[in-house]
C-alpha cells in the first residue's frame, strides 16, 4: 500500500474539486419583526479559490511555517476558508472562544503564540477586551478583520498590530495555492482550548491525521451518515471542538452548508430552519431546550430536519420524547470532549432492540466510535478497571487515534493513565459498548458514601411539566457528609412546589435520592458553550446568595 499521509489538504481538494457545486449559505440578517432572513451563497469552488487566496496572503504576511493563526468569529463561510487553508498550508488554525473572560482569552492566545487574528468586525469590541488584561497580545503582528467594524478601536488598542480587511487583502491574491504535500500528517493541523469549566483553559492539538481520521468516521453510516444530498446547519460554534469535526466532514463529502452567524437564539434559528431547509444539525441541550420552547409558542417547521445530534451535556430524555412524540425527530446523543477532537460514542440502538427499548438506548451517552476505546476505572489509586456489566461506576478512560495525548506545553500527568486519557467524566459502559455518564468528577454527589447522579436526577426533575430547567449540585451536609440540592426554574405562567416535585421524584427515583433542599432561580447559569455552569451554582450556594427552601 501507498503510504499516502492524511492531510488536511486532501479534504480541501476533493471538496473544491469533486463537490465544487455544493454550497455555503451564510445568513447575514435576521429581522425579529417579521422573521425574514438574508443570506448570502457562495460555492465549494468559490471557498476553494478563497482558501488559495487566504494561504497567498497569509504567506505574504509571513506565514511560512507552523505559526499559529487565530480565529475569533462566529459561523460562516469565511470561517470555513480559515478551517481549510490554515492548516492545509502547513500552519496551526486556533480557533478562539469568543465567549471566554479576558484574561482567559489573553492568556490561550499567548499560550498558543498566535501571531495573526482573523477577528469578525462585530466581534472587535470582545477581542479588544483582552489587550486590557497583562501582558495583551504583544506577540500578534496582523489582524485580518472579516465584515464591518470598529477598525478604529482596533487600532487603537493594538498600535502594533498591522490590520487588513479580510476581502481587500482576498481580492489581491491570485486563486491557486501549491498545498504543501510532504507535511508530516502528525503535524498539527489545528488547537483548541477547553473552555475551561474545570480550571485554566488547557489546550488541545489536533493533528491532519486526527482530523482526516475523525472525519471518516463520523461521516459513517454509524455517525452522523450525511452525503452531498445533505445540508447541514452548523449551529455548534467553530470555536468549540472544532464544531465537532463536522465542517471538515461536510465539505468532504460536498453537503450544502448553511451558516447562521451571530443568530443563534430559538427565534432566528427557526426561520432559518423553516426557510433554509437544513437536513442535519448538532447542537447542545440548551439549544434544543430553548427551541422546543420557542416551538410551543410560535410553532417550528422541522419537516426538512432528517438526523439531529445533542451533546457536550445530557440531553434530558423528555426533551428527546418530545421532539420525537411532536415532530417525528429523534435526536441523536453523542458524547464527547475538546481533548477527543471530539467525537467518543453516538447513541443508536442496538439492532437486537425492541422498538419499544428504543429510547433506552437514546438516552445513553451513546455507542463507542469505532476507532475508539473505551474503559471505566473503578479504583482510581490501583487503577483497577470495571467489568462491562453496564452498571459498575467509575471514571471513564479513554484512547485512539482522535484522542490527544497530552495537552499542549502544559504537562499534566494526572490526566494520563498508561496512554489513556483520564476524562473526569463517571460512568458505566456495557458489553455492548453503550456508554452511560452518571456524573463528572467534580460534580458527584456523595451521600452517605454512596453516589447520587446529578444528571440522572436533572433528567427525571425536567420530566415535570412546569419545569424548564433543573440543576442539581451537591451541598454539606452534617448527617450524611453530602446531599443533592436542586436548583429549579419554572416555566413562565406555571407553579409548582418542593413537596409536588418529591411526589413526582418519590414515583421515579431511590427515596434516599430525593432532594431536601430547594432553590428556584430565574436561569441556570451558562459556560461558555451553553452547558450548565455547577460551578457558579455551588459558589452562590456557598456565598450564601440561593435562598434554599427545605422540605
Ligand atoms: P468543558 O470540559 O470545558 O465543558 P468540553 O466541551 O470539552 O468542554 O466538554 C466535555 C464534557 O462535556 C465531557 O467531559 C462531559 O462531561 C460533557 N459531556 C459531553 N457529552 C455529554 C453527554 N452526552 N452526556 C453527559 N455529559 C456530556
Amino acid at each position: 500500500m501507498q503510504d499516502a499521509p492524511l492531510l488536511v489538504s486532501d479534504i480541501l481538494r476533493r471538496g473544491a474539486s469533486v463537490h465544487s457545486e455544493s454550497t455555503v449559505t451564510t445568513i447575514e440578517s435576521f429581522d425579529p419583526a417579521t422573521g425574514a432572513t438574508t443570506s448570502k451563497t457562495v460555492t465549494f469552488g468559490d471557498v476553494g479559490e478563497n482558501a488559495a487566496r487566504l494561504a497567498n496572503a497569509l504567506r505574504s504576511l509571513g506565514v511560512n511555517g507552523d505559526e499559529r493563526v487565530g480565529t475569533f468569529c462566529w459561523n460562516h463561510q469565511e470561517h470555513l476558508e480559515c478551517y481549510l487553508a490554515i492548516p492545509s498550508m502547513g500552519a496551526v488554525l486556533h480557533t478562539l472562544n469568543i465567549r471566554l473572560f479576558p484574561e482567559q482569552l489573553t492568556y490561550v492566545v499567548n499560550h498558543g503564540d498566535d501571531r495573526v487574528i482573523v477577528v469578525d468586525g462585530s466581534l472587535i469590541p470582545l477581542l479588544c477586551r483582552a489587550a486590557a488584561t497583562a501582558p495583551g497580545l504583544p506577540n500578534v503582528t496582523h489582524m485580518l478583520v472579516v465584515g464591518a467594524g470598529d477598525k478604529e478601536m482596533l487600532a487603537t488598542t493594538f498600535p502594533h498590530v498591522e490590520l487588513h480587511d479580510y476581502h481587500d487583502l482576498l481580492a489581491q491574491q491570485i486563486t491557486t495555492f501549491d498545498w504543501p504535500a510532504d507535511l508530516d500528517e502528525r503535524d498539527a493541523a489545528a488547537m483548541c482550548y477547553t473552555s475551561g469549566t474545570t480550571g485554566n483553559p488547557k489546550g488541545v492539538a489536533y493533528s491532519h491525521r486526527s482530523t482526516y481520521l475523525h472525519s471518516m468516521a463520523s461521516l459513517g453510516a454509524p455517525i452522523l451518515g450525511i452525503d452531498e444530498a445533505d445540508r447541514l446547519l452548523v449551529i455548534v460554534p467553530m470555536f468549540h471542538a472544532n464544531a465537532w469535526g463536522m465542517p471538515y466532514s461536510a465539505f468532504f463529502c460536498g453537503a450544502d452548508f448553511v451558516f447562521p452567524k451571530q443568530f443563534l437564539q430559538a427565534a432566528p434559528l427557526a426561520s432559518i430552519i423553516a426557510s433554509e431547509r437544513p437536513t442535519v444539525t448538532a447542537a447542545v441541550p440548551t439549544i434544543w431546550n430553548d427551541l422546543w420552547n420557542h416551538g410551543e409558542q410560535h410553532g417550528l417547521d422541522l419537516s426538512s430536519m432528517r438526523s439531529v445530534t445533542s451533546g457536550g451535556a445530557a440531553v434530558p430524555r423528555i426533551l428527546m420524547q418530545r421532539y420525537k412524540d411532536k415532530y417525528g425527530l429523534q435526536i441523536l446523543q453523542g458524547w464527547g470532549m475538546t481533548e477527543t477532537s471530539p467525537l467518543g460514542s453516538l447513541a443508536k440502538p442496538h439492532k437486537n432492540a425492541r422498538p419499544e427499548e428504543a429510547m433506552d438506548f437514546h438516552d445513553l451517552a451513546g455507542r463507542v466510535l469505532p476507532g475508539v476505546e473505551l474503559r471505566i476505572v473503578s479504583n482510581e489509586d490501583t487503577g483497577e478497571v470495571a467489568p462491562t456489566d453496564g452498571t459498575t461506576i467509575g471514571e471513564i478512560e479513554v484512547r485512539g487515534p482522535w484522542i490527544t495525548g497530552s495537552y499542549y506545553l502544559d504537562a499534566t500527568p494526572e490526566k494520563f493513565r498508561d496512554g489513556w486519557l483520564r476524562t473526569g467524566d463517571m460512568g458505566t459502559l456495557d458489553s455492548r459498548g453503550y456508554l452511560r455518564i452518571t456524573d463528572r468528577t467534580k460534580d458527584v454527589i456523595k451521600s452517605g458514601g454512596e453516589w447520587v447522579s446529578s444528571i440522572d436526577l436533572e433528567n427525571v426533575i425536567m420530566a415535570h411539566p412546569a419545569i424548564a430547567e433543573a440543576a442539581v449540585i451537591g451541598v454539606p451536609d452534617v448527617k450524611w457528609d453530602e446531599r443533592p440540592m436542586a436548583c429549579i426554574v419554572v416555566r413562565p405562567g406555571s407553579a409548582v412546589t418542593p413537596a409536588e416535585l418529591k411526589d413526582f421524584l418519590g414515583e421515579r427515583v431511590a427515596k434516599w435520592w430525593i432532594p431536601e433542599r430547594w432553590t428556584f432561580i430565574e436561569s441556570v447559569p451558562k459556560t461558555s458553550v451553553g452547558k450548565f455552569d455547577k460551578k457558579v451554582l455551588r459558589a452562590q450556594h456557598a456565598d450564601g446568595q440561593l435562598t434554599v427552601v427545605e422540605a
